[in-house]
């Protein structure tokens, strides 16, 4: 297990010290360094350096190293599934499901950097560019820093890693102080590789010391995954860097009348529970058209009833903890202050230290927490409608816009809903929390600014650049 400092390639001890926990029985997996403004300077430095050493890289030399990390991760597919499990208390099935996604992040990205477009463009549409051409390049932005949340210890960072390769832009990447040891050993795994000096460095530090990666002006580009108030300020703080935010949000179900419900019911099962609900695309508020409302209820809830709580460790235990007991409470308090406003907890909401029994909730409304903010757990409202156009005023009644469903095979249902929701995606016949690492994905409204996505990510990282010949 790495817990030293990967400081642009070179593996550092610092004086300063945290204990990484396991959320499940709270003992102390590891003690790391942590990073200092020294570190963060140093850093900085060297990835002025691995800007002018990418130079000398090859289209084909980066595809490569991209490549090399797909294999090493590959074969150590086990000891990060592991590590991701001990550290984040995720289930086994899912940590495995996670680091299969950072795979394909980096294959995706190694295929992707042989696509940065370029053009030429005639100028001579007004006399003034008469004779004249202009040549487009996209080249690297500059330095990236990269902040990423607790909730994928390796999915997340390597969305901020792999793009950066693939534009041949060194990264500064912070991990969360809950989860950094994944991303460590993501840092061995890109060790072994022929990547210049300098154009990886993860160092865990404090937020007060990450600060320094927003504000500094040597940085570019900012890319940040978390919370929408922790992102918002930054944005604010950032200066003249390009920023990429992506926050919370509050995913919404429709489930039209003419959906297949026991379908339906499997897929939003685990659109509300995998990871306890702490998914940024987690299902928090399910519509259900009134004819199939009690279908959906009963089964919905049958389904609730099986997911056992176990060790995450254990292959088959579908469902867990929360990071720490902390949330586990402030979800407990959410779903008092739900009841005390008149909803009504028609399954779970029980807390036993970090651990929530799975929640299904009814009469929930605006004014309530689980109802208005992101929930970040395991609560999923349900509610019926009659119309389209009813329900899909309600979706869009909420500060975020990340991804939404849509269960329905009919197809101006579809287009309607695809022209009127403000999400970033909509996603048919799947949970809200369908994600492959090619495809767009990011917010509109609250939930942020910018795409993720391999290619996305990537013309963030880039800027065009001009000649007139
Ligand atoms: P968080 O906002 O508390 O922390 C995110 C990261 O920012 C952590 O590494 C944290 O240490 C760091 N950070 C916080 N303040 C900082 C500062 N001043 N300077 C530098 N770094 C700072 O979020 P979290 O609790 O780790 O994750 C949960 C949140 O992330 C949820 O809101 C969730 O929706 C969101 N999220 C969004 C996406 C997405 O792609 N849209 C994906 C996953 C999680």
């Amino acid at each position: 297990m790495k817990s030293d400092l990967f400081l642009g390639g070179q593996w550092i001890s610092s004086t300063e010290k945290m204990n990484v926990l396991n959320p499940f029985d709270e003992t102390v997996i590891a003690t790391i360094s942590l990073a200092g403004e020294e570190h963060i300077e140093r850093a900085i430095a060297l990835a002025g350096k691995a800007k002018k050493a990418y130079a000398s890289l090859s289209t084909g030399d980066i595809s490569a190293i991209l490549m090399q990390i797909t294999r090493e991760l590959e074969a150590r597919i086990e000891e990060f599934a592991n590590l991701i499990v001990l550290e984040s208390g995720k289930p086994y099935r899912y940590a495995r499901g996670e680091v299969q996604r950072g795979i394909e992040t980096f294959r995706v990205a190694a295929e992707e950097c042989k696509r940065i477009p370029g053009e030429i463009l005639a100028l001579d549409w007004t006399e003034p560019g008469r004779g004249k051409k202009g040549r487009v390049e996209y080249k690297s932005a500059g330095i990236i820093a990269g902040i990423s949340p607790f909730n994928f210890p390796l999915n997340l960072v390597a969305h901020k890693i792999a793009p950066a390769i693939a534009t041949g832009s060194p990264i500064l990447l912070k991990p969360s102080s809950s989860t950094p040891l994944t991303a460590l050993l993501l840092a061995d795994v890109i060790a072994r590789t022929n990547l210049p000096e300098g154009a990886l460095s993860v160092l865990p530090c404090s937020r007060v010391t990450g600060q320094k990666l927003v504000e500094d002006p040597r940085i570019n580009v900012l890319s940040f995954t978390g919370s929408p108030d922790v992102g918002w300020k930054m944005k604010a703080q950032a200066g003249k860097k390009k920023v990429v935010l992506e926050l919370g949000g509050n995913a919404a179900a429709i489930v039209h009348k003419d959906a297949d419900i026991a379908a339906t019911v499997q897929k939003l099962i685990v659109g509300g529970y995998a990871y306890s609900g702490q998914v940024c695309i987690h299902t928090q508020r399910i519509f259900i058209h009134k004819d199939k409302y009690a279908e959906f209820r009963e089964l919905y809830c049958q389904e609730v009833e099986k997911l056992r709580a176990g060790d995450p460790s254990d292959k088959d235990t579908r469902y867990g903890v929360m990071i720490d007991e902390k949330n586990a409470i402030r979800v407990e308090d959410w779903l008092k202050e739900a009841e005390e406003y008149g909803a009504k907890i028609i399954c779970g909401g029980e807390r036993k230290g970090a651990l929530i029994l799975p929640a299904v909730v009814e009469n929930a409304a605006k004014g309530m927490k689980i109802w208005d903010e992101e929930v970040f757990g395991p609560v999923v409202c349900l509610d019926y409608y009659s119309t389209l156009d009813e329900v899909i005023d309600k979706v869009n009644d909420s500060r975020f816009g990340l991804q939404a469903s849509v269960f329905s095979t009919d197809h101006e249902v579809l287009e309607t809903c695809y022209a009127r929701l403000e999400v970033g995606g909509m996603i048919v016949n799947e949970s809200t929390t369908f994600r492959v690492d090619q495809m767009p994905y990011g917010g509109v409204k609250d939930s942020g600014f910018g795409r993720e996505g391999v290619k996305y990510a990537m013309m963030d990282y880039l800027e065009p650049k001009l000649m007139v010949f």
